[in-house]
């Protein structure tokens, strides 16, 4: 394990010190941005609770009202349609369990066994509870196939929860057509868009309910937000107060709000710049160029997925020994989904896609986002190149071909 500490030597900056590291692990979690981290001392000083009539209070309550109509236009959503939440697993949970709560858990609820743990945990509390849940299984390439899910819908469909972008494999999923066919069956339609927020467009998703988490997209950890539209409403899971229109209490978390909102203006820019896009398509290519150089390399999902998230399955291998040996280089992957590290249960992502479970431990993400550079890629390219060689060394296995989904996202 490395001895190097990610602690930031320059406490006005916090994502100076990563240059000791090579940090390919933005799935899990971005560094804070500079936007974020000062509107964050600026939501320390406005100590104001933002409920008071006085002033103090009142500049706190203008100081929120602003952040809301910040974060709706990341969303593409009215101000009054955002719910600010302690992050993207409270989001998903209010807009799955806060649906069917005042249907007194009746219906019918349709979602895919890729989604994340929020939204199958959530799942599986509402079928214990009476909930009919149906689990649509992903192709090969990582997508959902908007026909099995329309196959899916039932007259009593009260909701489709569909993520738009997979945190394991980056696969984009085709949600527009799946909310076209939800609401054509008279359902609602919830996108788990933590992935995507600040990195895709997500103001034309359409859907009545959107999850994001600032943390994913350069703001704080534990806050997040859920767009709630106008025509629906939901039970909330936190009684109190009646803050956030009643809608979710407890006195708000303005530093944690301020940053997210600020995160969102900052990224806005990026979302429609061609040229940022590029580069990072041109990040992935060049990571998938050094990986080429060795035998029995699958690449997980297919076109379209995100540029930023590359899956990769390395044949012969178990991934997380070769995440630790590039963590005593300073580079820092991810063997899946950050909320299963630890766990030794192989990922249920790849093995819905079909992989079978040493498949799916003989894998690593990278992940990468707009601090990332081309010589962070080259470094951890090589790296892991040398890495996998030598496990398969030590171990005695090679390369044994594995069947290619293709070499998804080379462009
Ligand atoms: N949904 C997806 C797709 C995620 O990747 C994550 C976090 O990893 C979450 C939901 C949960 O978000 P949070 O960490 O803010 O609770």
């Amino acid at each position: 394990m490395t001895t190097r500490s990610p602690v930031p030597a320059d406490p006005r900056c916090p994502a100076d010190d990563l240059s000791e590291f090579v940090y390919l692990d933005y799935a899990a979690t971005t560094p804070l941005g500079r936007e974020a981290f000062d509107a964050i001392g600026r939501g320390m000083r406005l100590f104001g609770n933002p409920s008071s009539r006085h002033s103090v209070g009142q500049a706190a309550h203008e100081a929120l009202g602003t952040a809301r109509a910040q974060v709706a236009a990341l969303l593409g959503c009215p101000a009054g349609e955002v719910v600010f939440t302690g992050g993207g697993s409270e989001a998903i949970n209010l807009a799955l369990r806060g649906t069917f709560a005042p249907r007194h858990w009746r219906g019918h609820l349709v979602t895919t066994a890729i989604e994340h743990s929020a939204v199958l945990e959530s799942a599986a509390a509402l079928r214990r509870r009476g909930v009919d849940v149906t689990i649509v299984p992903p192709e090969p390439s990582g997508h959902v196939d908007p026909d099995r899910v329309a196959a899916a819908l039932r007259p009593d469909t009260v909701l489709v929860s569909v993520m738009h972008a997979n945190n394991e494999t980056g696969a984009v999923q085709p949600v527009r057509e799946i909310t076209e066919r939800a609401h054509a069956a008279g359902a609602l339609m919830h996108v788990d868009a933590v992935q995507t927020a600040g990195k895709l467009p997500i103001d034309t998703l359409d859907a009545d309910l959107v999850s994001i988490s600032a943390h994913k997209f350069g703001g704080p950890k534990g806050v997040g937000a859920l767009r709630l539209a106008a025509h629906h409403t939901v039970e909330p899971l936190v009684c109190g107060g009646g803050q956030e229109d009643g809608r979710r209490a407890g006195t708000e978390n303005l530093p944690g709000v301020l940053g997210m909102a600020a995160a969102a203006t900052a990224a806005l820019p990026r979302l429609h710049d061609r040229s940022y896009r590029q580069q990072q398509w041109a990040l992935r290519t060049r990571l998938l160029r050094h990986l080429g150089a060795l035998d029995g390399v699958r690449v997980n999902a297919t076109d379209p997925v995100m540029a930023e998230t590359v899956s990769v399955t390395f044949a012969g291998v178990r991934g997380d020994t070769v995440a630790d040996v590039l963590d005593m280089h300073g580079i820092c992957v991810s063997t899946g989904s950050a909320c299963h590290a630890g766990q030794d249960s192989p990922s249920h992502v790849l093995t819905a896609m079909g992989l079978d479970v040493e498949q799916a431990r003989a894998t690593l993400r990278f992940s990468f986002g707009a601090g990332t550079t081309g010589a962070d890629i080259d470094t951890a390219g090589r790296a892991t190149v040398a890495a996998v060689e030598q496990v398969r060394r030590v171990s005695g296995r090679s390369g044994t071909p594995l069947a290619t989904v293709g070499t998804a996202g080379v462009r």
